[in-house]
């Protein structure tokens, strides 16, 4: 009795994966979806907005209190 194929779901488009040798690019449905995904991290890496985000939030802060 064949062991029932084990199935993730794409990161990039949530369609069923068959996790065996049968899908090379899993976790991905397919190169494309890899390429997307790897897009995706390569992007938010060149957009790391912490600090700017954090700097405009005290800069918020500070004038309203000297005002008050
Ligand atoms: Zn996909």
């Amino acid at each position: 009795m064949p062991k029932p194929p084990l199935t993730v779901e794409c990161p990039t488009c949530s369609a069923p994966v068959e996790w065996s040798e049968n899908s090379p690019n899993r976790p991905f449905c397919s190169d494309r979806c890899k390429l997307i995904d790897l897009g995706a991290w390569a992007a938010e890496d060149h957009a790391i907005p912490g600090n700017e985000l954090e700097d405009d939030l005290f800069s918020e802060d500070m004038p309203p209190r000297r005002d008050h």
